[in-house]
């Protein structure tokens, strides 16, 4: 009988597919990550592993895993296995893209209106008692209508949050590394350069996935050339951002306010990060609705599924996608 580690207690529907299908299920029953140790001797003669985006699978894993053929990543993001070494070994890896999508897009717009009309600041003045009655001058905040949207990244997510922005009569434009034809025809998004968007644009909003290439896509320099009424919004990777440049930038109103999903060193936040106003604090629930959880759960068991009887799984990772 196969064997699969499932690293972390999952949402419902749970494993019940994957024992309907004669696989056996090693889940952990707990709410936190695996430590390495572990991890490490969880996988030792599993044949599938369902993991979360706070795992690090690599090399050092997949040695442990002599009889290893597919990891299933809780998440559409990927950039927590190394994709290319699976490959180089047969391992088969898989995601749960489009299945998130609109949740995602639902809290990036959340994060966009909150840190844009300062819902944060004004919940806080209200739940302290520190509210004395409306002000003409109290917590002015930066217009959404009809501002121009800069979408980093219009893959599915982008494209999900910029086809909310035509409710919101806004211009937007994109940057990738290639122009998406059917996506602008969709929103009606123009393609720029990534130093046009930031210079134009009132509100940028992140949807690139973490590679090489976007590491700190988003530092001092970017900062430093965005208006200074801007808002910009992260519900990608932390590490798109230059989290310590975003703090001098929201402190010295380089930029004027942040709404952030995703942060550099989870759940550690930058030091600052969490005492400036300007910006909305999310603790990674791009995802997190049940209807959505419950689609990534499905996916990851159908794609153990397939591959443990030797068939194609539905949403493999292409190593050539690593960025
Ligand atoms: P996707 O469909 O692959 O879209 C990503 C887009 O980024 C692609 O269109 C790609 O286009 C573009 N891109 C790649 N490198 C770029 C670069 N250097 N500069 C600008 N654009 C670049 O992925 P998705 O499903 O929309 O997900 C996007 C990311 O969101 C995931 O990778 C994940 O990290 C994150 N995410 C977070 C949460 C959360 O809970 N907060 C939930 C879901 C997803 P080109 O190849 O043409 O450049």
């Amino acid at each position: 009988m196969p064997t699969v580690l499932v690293t972390r207690r999952l949402p419902p529907p749970g494993t019940a597919a994957l024992r309907d299908a004669g696989v056996e299920v090693r889940e952990s029953p707990s709410d936190a990550p695996l430590d390495r140790g572990e991890l490490l001797v969880g996988v030792r003669d599993v044949d599938a592993l369902l993991c979360m985006l706070t795992d690090r699978v690599d090399a050092e894993v997949f040695d442990a895993a002599p009889s290893l053929s597919i990891v299933a990543n809780f998440a559409v993001g990927f950039d927590n296995v190394d994709v290319a070494e699976a490959a180089r070994r047969g391992i088969v890896v898989t995601n749960t893209p489009d299945v998130l999508t609109e949740a995602t897009a639902d809290l990036a717009w959340a994060l966009l209106l909150a840190a844009a009309r300062r819902v944060g600041e004004g919940d806080r003045l209200v739940r302290t008692g520190s509210w004395t009655g409306w002000s003409p001058t109290q917590l002015l905040g930066a217009p959404v209508h009809g501002a121009t949207l800069g979408i980093v990244g219009l893959g599915r997510i982008g494209t999900a949050v910029a086809r909310r922005a035509r409710g919101f009569d806004m211009d937007v434009c994109y940057t990738s590394r290639r122009r998406h034809e059917a996506a602008e025809a969709e929103t009606g998004a123009r393609y720029v350069t990534l130093g046009e968007l930031l210079r134009t644009s009132d509100v940028v909003s992140l949807h690139a996935p973490l590679g090489e290439t976007t590491r700190h896509l988003i530092d001092e320099a970017a900062l430093g050339s965005m208006k200074p009424t801007a808002v910009l919004v992260n519900t990608a990777r932390g590490a798109l951002v230059d989290e310590d440049a975003l703090v001098r930038a929201l402190r010295d109103g380089t930029i004027a306010a942040a709404g952030l999903d995703v942060f550099e060193h989870e759940p550690a936040l930058a030091a600052g990060l969490r005492d400036l106003p300007n910006v909305v604090l999310a603790p990674h629930i791009g995802s997190a609705t049940t209807q959505a959880r419950a689609a990534m759960v499905k996916l990851c068991c159908e794609n153990i599924v397939r591959v443990l009887a030797g068939r194609p799984p539905l949403t493999p990772v292409r190593p050539e996608a690593t960025g």
